[in-house]
């Protein structure tokens, strides 16, 4: 149909934290979307990459979830259907799975509808939400309010996730509630929030158009923000230089001035040594120092040991490299550091984000234009999931649960007592479910554990001890095979909502489509939920909800869901109805409590698991451009599926000959914790000794190799680094 008889619904990418404005183009009369087009947006400008163009059909699959199921009495044990993520038949695609052949029930390397809904029976709404609400207030009875646990989802719109927590704070007296922050940006957070008060970004992608030097660590934003590397990209064109420093020599390494290939899990002696540099060129900002920092002396006696030769011998970096990055940031006038999970998902990775955070700060590089700090946010809505307080630490806009003056005003706010511990992150829950008298229910809202958590033996053996779980989500999930009860619930393209991209921008996803059968919004869900336990809870609307969070939120001070505009606001916003927001952060003070950043020194540790004989290769896991996640989403996409339809490991061409191995062959990897099975593929984007598997694959799980350690302070696992073996089948 011409465009002209098509109806425009204006909304956000659901993917990465970049979250661009598109336009649907809905065919009224069919009930579906034409096409998706990008929409002017000061952070987007009308672009999208191939996972917002093409990435939407997954909402119309057969496969979606429509009727409540409840698990049949006597079924099997659970998670035993999961067996072929342990081996069997990994990384093997049915023939009739490839897209566009039998898209209905049986997509490659996903859960076998014919397998597992058997075991399951259709329930109404009314008997699926009436046995949920008396299971979890069994077991909350039993066994206090520890035994009930909340993993929320950043795939749900601020509303949904600030009821969410609410929920599990309010109705079951615990602040066991977290989400996918914590395998992802969590270590950023605690870093940012301990140095400069505040876990957001300081300023926006798009403010690198103002700074002569860029550090891009960590991070393959071609691939992973594919539309905020197009800004960076830009930027180099108008002589902005680009130092990018990553184990991987993703594309971006192609566009920079420096390009540094360190040796994964040295990031700390890598940027201590930079920091040493600059401080004996006499680079450092001094009145910056003096007037808006603290901690200083103790900083630089710690960078005293980093000459650059010691830091070359730990990172692999020569030390003239390591000197040309010190003065290339320190001679520059405006330079800003945007980082990735390279940097946050280690066991030292709150030490990785301090590093960052002194590097900028020693040099006055925050609060002026084209400076400052930005960890760029994976999940689409991460950002405004952690604002509305879905992390056991915090109530919504970081207020401290364990503050007593914070907690009453939040019980005079909800209307009742409130826990004043920390509540478990999703790290420590899994292990608390293991333990006597840990977790024993679980409310699932979005999340896919079973596949994205580390070690997967140990996930699959926590979901299988628990007393009761329900999991709440549009497909029939790994982690919904271990289910008591699942709801069916709706994609962001069925309701509406706000959403909290990377930059802070607050923009409104407008509802496009029914959702399917009897699914339902999550945010109602949640209150159907709540109510049954006795919560008061009369919300008509998403706006209502948004209100509440506002009065509640100083940071989103003055939005409301009518003044956002088509391109969102950024916060914090003075006067939302004249400006966009504010791009850049602590201009005069940063939020801490005297306004002062807080330098802390690191010093470098090794990563909790070195390779040795046995396991001689480094694995890293991360994300491909058309995927994402777990899969459940990108691998139901037509178009991004037949891009990407296989699980691969990255090799370096020696390593592969070494073994004898050729592309697209295929070979075990094996770590002390698991083996799966996959094709290689000989990458010169690789360090020798290093593999690099994604983990959107069912069949060849990446996480079962991965390694359960975690970081002290953010609790993130350490999903770069563990020591594995490939060998040929
Ligand atoms: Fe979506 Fe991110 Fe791609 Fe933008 S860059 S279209 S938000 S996946």
């Amino acid at each position: 149909r011409p465009r002209a008889e098509l109806e425009q619904v204006e909304s956000v990418c659901p993917y990465c934290g970049v979250g661009c404005a598109l336009t649907y183009n809905v065919d009224r009369e069919r009930g579906a979307i034409s096409f998706a087009e990008g929409r002017d947006q000061p952070g987007s400008q009308g672009r999208l990459c191939v996972k917002g163009r093409y990435g939407w059909d997954y909402a119309a699959s057969p496969q979606r979830l429509t009727v409540p199921l409840i698990r049949r009495e006597k079924s099997y044990p659970k998670g035993a259907l999961s067996a072929d993520v342990r081996g069997e038949g990994n990384g093997k695609r049915r023939k009739d799975d490839r897209p566009g052949k039998d898209r209905g029930r049986k997509p490659g390397g996903l859960v076998d509808y014919d397998e597992v809904l058997p075991h399951f029976r259709e329930a109404t709404w009314d008997e699926a939400l009436d046995l949920v609400a008396r299971r979890l207030r069994e077991i909350h009875t039993a066994g206090g309010p520890g035994a009930i646990a909340g993993f929320g989802s950043a795939k749900c719109s601020n509303e949904e996730a600030y009821l969410f927590q609410k929920l599990i704070r309010t109705g079951f007296g615990t602040n066991n509630v977290d989400h996918c922050t914590r395998l992802c940006h969590a270590s950023s957070v605690a870093a940012l929030f301990e140095g400069v008060g505040s876990g957001a970004v300081s300023t926006t992608y798009g403010d690198v158009a103002n700074a002569d030097v860029v550090i891009i660590t960590g991070s393959n934003p071609t691939a992973n923000h594919p539309v905020a590397s197009s800004f960076f990209k830009q930027a180099r064109r108008r002589g902005t230089k680009i130092i990018y420093i990553d184990p991987r020599a993703s594309t971006v390494a192609e566009h920079a001035d420096i390009f540094v290939q360190l040796k994964p899990g040295t990031d700390v002696a890598f940027y201590n040594g930079v920091m040493h540099e600059i401080v004996r060129l006499g680079l450092i900002d001094r009145e910056f120092i003096a007037n808006r920092t603290s901690n200083y002396d103790e900083l630089a006696r710690t960078l005293a040991d980093y000459p650059p030769e010691r830091a070359a011998q730990i990172t692999g970096v020569d030390a003239d490299t390591i000197r040309e990055v010190a003065r290339t940031w320190g001679e520059a006038g405006a330079a800003v550091v945007y980082w990735g999970m390279g940097i946050s998902q280690h066991t030292t990775g709150t030490d990785n984000a301090r590093c960052l955070i002194a590097l900028c700060t020693i040099t006055g590089n925050v609060g002026r234009p084209g400076t400052g700090l930005h960890p760029l946010r994976g999940q689409n809505n991460v950002q405004g999931a952690s604002d509305a307080g879905l992390i056991p630490m915090f109530y919504p806009d970081y207020q401290g649960v364990d503050a007593d003056a914070t907690r009453e005003r939040f019980e005079r706010a909800w209307g009742t007592a409130l826990d004043p511990k920390r509540g478990l992150t999703v790290t420590e829950i899994v292990k608390s479910v293991l333990e006597p008298g840990g977790v024993r229910g679980m409310y699932m809202l979005g999340e896919n554990p079973f596949l994205s958590d580390p070690n997967t033996t140990k996930v699959r053996k926590a979901l299988s001890a628990l007393e009761f779980l329900v999991v709440q989500d549009i497909f029939l999930t790994e982690t919904a095979e271990f289910a008591d009860v699942i709801l069916p619930a709706s994609s962001y393209l069925e309701k509406d909502g706000t959403y909290t991209n990377t930059d802070r921008r607050v923009q409104r996803g407008r509802k496009v489509l029914d959702p399917p059968g009897q699914a339902r919004a999550d945010w109602v869900i949640v209150q159907d939920i709540a109510r049954r336990i006795g919560l008061d809870w009369r919300y008509e609307s998403p706006s209502e909800v948004f209100d509440e969070m506002v009065a509640l939120m100083p940071s989103y001070a003055n939005l409301r869901w009518d003044n956002l505009g088509p391109s969102g606001k950024l916060y914090p916003n003075a006067d939302p109805e004249h400006s966009d927001g504010t791009v850049v952060m602590f201009d005069e003070r940063f939020n801490t409590d005297d306004g002062l950043a807080h330098l802390v020194p690191a010093e470098w540790l090794p990563p909790k698991e070195l390779p040795d004989a046995e396991y001689p290769l480094v694995l890293n896991t991360g994300r491909l451009l058309e995927h994402w996640h777990t899969g459940s989403m990108t691998r139901r996409s037509y178009a991004l599926d037949a891009i990407s339809p296989v699980a691969e490991v990255y090799l370096h061409p020696k390593d592969a000959a070494e073994r004898g191995l050729a592309h697209g062959q295929r070979v075990r990897v094996r770590s002390r914790r698991g083996e799966i099975e996959l094709l290689v593929r000989i990458s010169h984007r690789e360090q020798l000794g290093n593999c690099f598997i994604p983990f959107h694959f069912r069949e060849a799980a990446a996480n079962l190799l991965t390694i359960d350690e975690i970081d002290p302070y953010g609790k993130i696992p350490e999903f770069k680094f563990c020591a594995v073996q490939v060998e040929a089948l």
